[in-house]
This record gives structure tokens, C-alpha cells and sequence, in this order.
């Protein structure tokens, strides 16, 4: 765990903006050296000169590598302690661990497909039950609340629908129940959202998407605001032992630094494939927060800053998403998102395959629908090969 330290050049400063932090804040450069890059400290254990009175004693329980990532999440999120762990799920399952057999969640009806596998496979097996509900939707999310109840949990956008909940209604909801309010915020990054300033108490991210950014390394992040809550989550992350490694933590660190440069340009090549893929006439239907059409529209454009960078879209029927996929060339075929480099899916067959065809169809998710992570490549090359990929379905 990291309790965070807003320093820049040895001042305190907690007014700097995005872009300085993600360079000065939290723990940036070395303090023995004045190392720039903070280094990959591999020691699974420190010597201790006088018994007890040493700042760190088994990699485990706090390594300064992985503190530096940690004080960085803390920062740029506004929370007061970040915790890294060895992925998303390894993240999202230790805060599952806040709770017990017996209690109860509300649970967002579009999370992550290994979150859910989770919740289903494992957590329901040691007692908990969960309620799966529309988080649009506050008076189902009401309505699911139990005595039992203790979290409400839900992401925003969601995958692969792009579904925008109203994040700080939730959190008003769940603390008027006496509920914690956590967010998987990886869709979004820190970058387009800062849950804890809307009143939620635990921020999650898959820090393999956005955060790390260059598709080298799998990584997760938890971070708080309330100090207590902190201490909670600090004790579990010992506890249970799902850190990350000395040198999975430089390698996020290092791409974590260009959040706001990468996003900036992930959100500009977003709006134009978006413009791109709303006029084609093989397009039947097309999911982005940033669509005046959408209905989520008014709730995204109140509480994200960028629209963000995923795209969903349907091809008419009849055309075939795997012959569309498989046809780009600069886009790439695989699973994952928020790379530097543009990737694309189909959900039903890759993501989400998983998921019973009656249950994925239920929740919206068709058979036609191809999900797109907006890449930084050149904008022009995006569109030429989406046109010739759409050109190839005629032939
Ligand atoms: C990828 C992802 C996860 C899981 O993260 P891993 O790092 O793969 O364990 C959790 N939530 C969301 C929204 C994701 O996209």
C-alpha cells in the first residue's frame, strides 16, 4: 500500500494539473539518486539496522518500485492510498474480499465477462449472492437492495455496450443505504473520470487497457479516498498476496506517464472513426457515448471529459463481422483494448463467447456486433482501411 505524497521538488502541491502529475506526482524520481526512472528495486527482503525500524521488510508487504506506481494511481485518481496487483481480476477479487458469506451486492448487468465468471464461479460459492441490475436504472438498483446489501458495483461505459450510469447518483444511492460505491474505471481511465470526486469509494482499473497503454504488461489497480477504507484494502493486499512485481510496476509507471498525450490522441481519432462508421450505409447500429443519439448522451457529456475511445458497432444483417475483421489490415484482430495500436473484436465469438447465446442476446449484445479500440495509428489510415474492409463485404 501507498499512502501518497503530494509533493513537486520537495513542496507539497496538490493543485497540479493532470498532465504534471502524471510526470511529478506521487513518488516520481529516485531519493538516494535523483533517478528520473525509479528503479526496479528486485529485493524480496531489507535489512533492518535496528530491529523494527526500517521503512520496508518484505517485497509483499511494500517495495519502493511498486509504491511509486501505487503513489502515481493515488494521485491522479484523488484518492489518499493505491495498492497494485499482479491484474485486474487480482485487484477486482481482493476487493471482493472486503466481504462475507451471507452478504449481498448489486451488481452493474454489463460488467466485465471475467468479473462476472468470478462472481458466478467463485464468490457465490462461498456464500455471497449478488443481484444483476441495469445501473441506468436507479430505481432497479433500489429495488435490488436488500438488508444484506453492502456494495453496489458497476462500470460506466460499460463492455461492449458502451452503457453510461450515472455514477454520482449511484454513489448518493449507495451511501444514502449505508452501501460502498465502487467503479471499474478502466473503460474510462482517469483520464476521462475521476469516480472518487463523484463520491464513490473504490476506484478499480485493469491496468493492462489504458493505464499501461502498450500491450506489454497485465497489471491491476485499487485506489481509495477514505483513509480507513484504505487500511482495509492494504491489509487485504498483504493478506492475500496478488501483488505486482518490481518490474511489472516500472514498466506501468513508464506508460502511465503518457496517459494524457495517448488519450488525447485516442479521443481525437475516436470522433472521426465515429463520423466515419455513422454515415456507412452497412453500419446498422452504432454504440458511443459521444452520439447525440445515444440515449446515454446527456449522463456522458455531464460527467466524462472525452467521450473516450471504444466503438461498437452492428454491421447490417446479412454482412459478416468475421469477414470484416478478419479483412483490416492496419486494425488488428485480437481481444484486449486501450493499446496504442487499434484492435478489434467480435464479441459473441471472442469476448463475451463465454456467455450463453439467449443470455448475450438479452442483454443487447448480437451476433453482428463488432467491438473497436480507437488506436493513436495515423487517422487516415484508420479510415482507408475500414473503407477497404467495408469495400471487401460487396465482393
Ligand atoms: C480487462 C478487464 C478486466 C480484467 O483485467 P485483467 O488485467 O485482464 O485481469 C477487468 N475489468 C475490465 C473492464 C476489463 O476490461
Amino acid at each position: 500500500m501507498m499512502m501518497i505524497r503530494l509533493t513537486i521538488n520537495g513542496k507539497e502541491d496538490t493543485d497540479m494539473e493532470f498532465d504534471t502529475q502524471l510526470l511529478h506526482g506521487g513518488i516520481s524520481e529516485d531519493e538516494r539518486t535523483g533517478a528520473m526512472s525509479i528503479p526496479i528495486y528486485n529485493a524480496s527482503t531489507f535489512h533492518q539496522p535496528k530491529l523494527g525500524q526500517n521503512q520496508y521488510e518484505y517485497s509483499r508487504s511494500g517495495n519502493p518500485t511498486r509504491e511509486a506506481v501505487e503513489s502515481l494511481i493515488a494521485t491522479i485518481e484523488h484518492g489518499t492510498a493505491g495498492f497494485a496487483f499482479a491484474s485486474g481480476l487480482a485487484a477486482i477479487s481482493t476487493v471482493f474480499n472486503l466481504f462475507q458469506s451471507g452478504d449481498h451486492m448489486v451488481i452493474g448487468d454489463d460488467v466485465y465477462g471475467g468479473t462476472f465468471r468470478m462472481v458466478d464461479a467463485v464468490f457465490k460459492r462461498m456464500g455471497m449472492t449478488f443481484t444483476i441490475v441495469d445501473t441506468r436504472n436507479l430505481a432497479a438498483v433500489e429495488a435490488a437492495i436488500t438488508p444484506a446489501t453492502k456494495a453496489i458495483y458497476l462500470e460506466s461505459p460499460t463492455n461492449p455496450l458502451l452503457k453510461i450510469t450515472d455514477i454520482e447518483a449511484i454513489a448518493t444511492l449507495a451511501h444514502k443505504h449505508d452501501l460502498l460505491a465502487i467503479i471499474d474505471n478502466t473503460f474510462a481511465s482517469p483520464y476521462i473520470q475521476k469516480p472518487l470526486d463523484m463520491g464513490v469509494d473504490i476506484v478499480i482499473h485493469s491496468a493492462s487497457k489504458y493505464l499501461g497503454g502498450h500491450s506489454d504488461v497485465i497489471a491491476g489497480l485499487v485506489v481509495t479516498k477514505d483513509p480507513e477504507l484504505g487500511e482495509r484494502i492494504g491489509y487485504l493486499q498483504n493478506a492475500l498476496g496478488g501483488i505486482l512485481a518490481p518490474q511489472e510496476s516500472w514498466l506501468l509507471q513508464r506508460g502511465m506517464k503518457t496517459l494524457g498525450l495517448r488519450m488525447r490522441a485516442h479521443l481525437a481519432n475516436a470522433e472521426a472513426v465515429f463520423a466515419f462508421l455513422k454515415a456507412r450505409p452497412e453500419v446498422a447500429k452504432i454504440y458511443y457515448p459521444g452520439d447525440p443519439d445515444n440515449p446515454d448522451y446527456a449522463v456522458a457529456k455531464k460527467q466524462m471529459h472525452g467521450f473516450g475511445a471504444m466503438i461498437s458497432f452492428e454491421l447490417q444483417p446479412g454482412l459478416s463481422p468475421v469477414t470484416f475483421v478478419e479483412q483490416l489490415k492496419v486494425i488488428t484482430l485480437a481481444e484486449s483494448l486501450g493499446a496504442l495500436e487499434s484492435l478489434i473484436e467480435v464479441p459473441a465469438l471472442m469476448t463475451h463467447g463465454a456467455i450463453p447465446r439467449e443470455v448475450r442476446l438479452q442483454s443487447g449484445i448480437q451476433d453482428e456486433l463488432i467491438r473497436l479500440s480507437v488506436g493513436v495509428e495515423d487517422k487516415d489510415d484508420l479510415l482507408a482501411d475500414l473503407t477497404q474492409a467495408f469495400d471487401g463485404l460487396k465482393k
